[in-house]
C-alpha cells in the first residue's frame, strides 16, 4: 500500500482471524463439558433492537457457543421483569446474559447492570466491572464494555498506537464515551472527553492524534474539524441514517477519508467490533466459571 494511502479499517479481516481462535477456546471448554451460554433479554419489538440481537445470537452460535434472545411483551411489568431476570442470572448453566437496551420508557429507570453479577456482566455495566476500570483494567482480566474493548482491540490491530497519543472523543455516553476514556486512559493516552456542551469542539478535534465520534448524528465530522497534517485517525462509533435511509457514522467518510491517516468504515467498523467484544467476553466469563 501507498504510505500516504488512507487505511480503512475494516473489522471483517480482524474478524475473520480472531473467530479461529474463538472456535477453538469453545471446544476446549466443550471438552471439559461446558457449554458456553449466553441469554439476551429482550422487551418490546423495537425493531433495531430485534437485528442487533439476531445478529449477537448468529456470530455466537457460529463458535459452537449457545445463545437464546428471551423475548418479552413491551407491556410487561416492573415485578415480572426482574423475576424473570433473576431466574436468568441465577441459572448455572448461563455463563453470560445482558438486557438489549433501550428498554421501554416504564422501565427505563432500571439500571440493568445491576441485575448482572459482574462474572456474568458479558456487556461490562455492572459498577463491580466498571470499578475496574476505574482501578486501571486494561482489558485483559476483568469484563469491559464490548464498543470500548472493541476500539482498542482494532487499533491494536491496524497498529494504531494508543498510548502517549491525544485522543478526543466526541460523546460522554455511558455505554461509549465514560468508560472508553477510561480504558483509553489506562493505555497511557491522553484523553479529551466532549460533549454537546464542550465550547469550541474543533480546538480539541484539531489537536487529536485520533478522533473517536459517539454522538449518534448523520455525517457530523467533517474536514472543518480536522487539522491539516493528515495524520489523525478517526474511529466512527455513529449508527445513523442518511437522507436516503442508508446506514452511516458520525463522521462525513468521503468528505474525509483522503485528509486522515486512517478510518473505520460504517458498515464494516465498529459494529462488528462491539459484538466480537461481546463472544469475546462470553468465553472469558465461561472460562472462569471452570
Ligand atoms: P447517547 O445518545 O447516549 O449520547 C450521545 C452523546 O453525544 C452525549 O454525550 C451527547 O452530549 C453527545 N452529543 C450529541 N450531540 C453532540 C454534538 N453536536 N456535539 C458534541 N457532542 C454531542 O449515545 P450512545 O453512546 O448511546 O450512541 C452514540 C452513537 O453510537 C449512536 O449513533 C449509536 O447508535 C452508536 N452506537 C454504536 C455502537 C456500535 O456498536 N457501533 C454501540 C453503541 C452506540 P450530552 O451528554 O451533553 O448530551
Amino acid at each position: 500500500m501507498n504510505k500516504n494511502e488512507t487505511i480503512i479499517m475494516k473489522s471483517k479481516p480482524l474478524i475473520k482471524e480472531s473467530v479461529e481462535n474463538l472456535k477453538n477456546r469453545c471446544s476446549a471448554l466443550k471438552q471439559e463439558g461446558i457449554i458456553p451460554t449466553m441469554k439476551v433479554i429482550l422487551v418490546g419489538d423495537n425493531p433495531a433492537s430485534l437485528l442487533y440481537t439476531r445478529n449477537k445470537k448468529k456470530f455466537i452460535e457460529n463458535l459452537g457457543a449457545e445463545c437464546e434472545i428471551i423475548k418479552l411483551p413491551s407491556d410487561l411489568k416492573e415485578d415480572d421483569f426482574l423475576d424473570h431476570v433473576a431466574d436468568i442470572v441465577s441459572d448455572p448453566s448461563v455463563h453470560g446474559c445482558f438486557v438489549q437496551l433501550p428498554l421501554p420508557k416504564h422501565l427505563a429507570h432500571i439500571n440493568v447492570g445491576e441485575l448482572i453479577p459482574p462474572y456474568k456482566d458479558v456487556d461490562g455495566f455492572n459498577k463491580f466491572n466498571v470499578m475496574n476500570l476505574y482501578q486501571g483494567e486494561k482489558g485483559e482480566g476483568a469484563l469491559i464494555p464490548c464498543t470500548p474493548k472493541g476500539i482498542v482491540t482494532i487499533c491494536n490491530y491496524y497498529g494504531i498506537e494508543i498510548e502517549n497519543k491525544n485522543i478526543t472523543i466526541v460523546g460522554r455516553s455511558l455505554i461509549v464515551g465514560k468508560p472508553l476514556s477510561l480504558l483509553l486512559t489506562n493505555h497511557n493516552a491522553t484523553v479529551s472527553l466532549c460533549h454537546s456542551k464542550t465550547q469550541n469542539l474543533k480546538d480539541h478535534t484539531k489537536q487529536a492524534d485520533i478522533i473517536i465520534m459517539a454522538i449518534g448524528s448523520a455525517k457530523f465530522l467533517t474536514r472543518d474539524y480536522l487539522s491539516d497534517s493528515k495524520s489523525q485517525a478517526i474511529i466512527d462509533v455513529g449508527m445513523n441514517q442518511d437522507a436516503e435511509g442508508k446506514l452511516c457514522g458520525d463522521t462525513d467518510f468521503h468528505n474525509i477519508k483522503d485528509h486522515v491517516s486512517a478510518i473505520t468504515p460504517v458498515p464494516g467498523g465498529i459494529g462488528p467490533m462491539t459484538i466480537l467484544s461481546l463472544a469475546q467476553n462470553l468465553l472469558q466469563a465461561a472460562e472462569k466459571s471452570l
